[in-house]
């Protein structure tokens, strides 16, 4: 029913657990957050061959802003294990609740849908999946090595979930040799049980840390959203963990509310604050930075990963 209520209803269902929330109305966006509604043919090119082969995406699932623009140039982020997320983020736009049953042909049709969209790169990442017992990482693995056979040309790089701790799965994804590994801190440790609350922030430091300790080859990523209420010098610590973490790429961008449920955005940072956030991270020795107010994980991630490689041989060679 396309009702205002039967609205409410129906994302209510999407988020369960977020029901019972006070609303916190949606402020309106600045004019540099105003993005044009996708409309190009390839844009709907791109959403066809996703229903075709029953893929899920994160930026439908997540209401990506750039939409629009990513689709219009096939760069689509899968989301792989189902549609519904195990966890209960404030600021995600996931459905939450009963997982679906996993599909093990799925890996097979992401293979084909990244062929069919001749991709140089393409981003794979997923919902929570607290309920498997490896946390759904050897699907990420068989996702991996489909694309590989069927795209053998195309870099590939995964934006995995925390796996719970559970044992062996991070070390099961990285021996399936992605390209980049990311995993997102999201925010800053204060605002971890309020905006995070099923994960913990120094877990997922030390997650990003083992992957390079696994395999030093992989370049690692990570990003936070601001606006969630930090303070500057949270986000610049969360810089210098990262880099203990000798992370390579970071990306920072504006939060944006899906629903009145959803965490309230505390502010909108300008882009001269992303210009300084940029300037701060470069100084402390990532790779490479996005930092805008419309960056987020994949967003121009297969002309970014071009200008990782770049900038490490350029580190390598001026190491001798
Ligand atoms: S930025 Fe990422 S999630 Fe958003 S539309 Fe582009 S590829 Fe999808």
């Amino acid at each position: 029913m396309n009702t205002p209520s039967g609205i409410a209803a129906s994302r209510s269902l999407r988020h369960p657990e977020k029901a019972h929330r006070p609303d916190s109305p949606i402020l309106r966006k600045p004019d540099w957050l105003r993005v044009k509604a996708p409309a190009s043919p390839e844009y709907q090119a791109t959403r066809r061959l996703m229903r075709d082969l029953a893929l899920n995406t994160v930026c439908e699932e997540a209401a990506c802003p750039n939409i629009g623009e990513c689709w219009k140039q096939k760069h689509a982020t899968v989301m792989i294990l189902g549609r519904v997320c195990t966890r209960a983020c404030t600021f995600c736009n996931v459905a939450t609740g009963r997982p679906d049953l996993l599909d093990a042909h799925e890996p097979g049709r992401v293979a084909e849908a990244v062929a069919a969209l001749g991709l140089a790169h393409v981003v794979v990442t997923s919902v929570d999946r607290d309920d498997l017992d490896d946390g759904g990482a050897g699907h990420f693995a068989q996702t991996i090595t489909a694309i590989r056979v069927a795209a053998p040309g195309t870099t590939i790089e995964v934006l995995t979930p925390d796996f719970l701790r559970k044992d062996g799965a991070l070390e099961t994804v990285v021996a399936a040799k992605p390209d980049v590994f990311n995993h997102n801190l999201e925010t800053v440790p204060r605002l971890y049980a309020e905006v995070r609350p099923g994960a913990r922030y120094f877990h997922s430091l030390r997650l990003l840390d083992q992957v390079k300790r696994l395999d030093p080859a992989l370049f690692t990523k990570s990003g936070i959203m601001v606006g969630l209420g930090e303070e500057k010098g949270e986000v610049l610590q969360v810089m210098d963990d990262l880099r203990t973490a000798e992370v390579d790429f970071l990306t920072i961008g504006q939060y944006l509310q899906p629903t009145p449920k959803h965490h309230a955005i505390a502010r909108f940072v300008t882009p001269d604050e992303f210009r300084g956030y940029a300037g701060f991270a470069a100084a402390k020795g990532f790779l490479l930075v996005s930092a805008s107010p419309l960056t987020r994980s994949s967003y121009h991630a297969g002309d970014d990963f071009a200008r990782l490689r770049v900038a490490r041989a350029a580190k390598l060679a001026a190491a001798g």
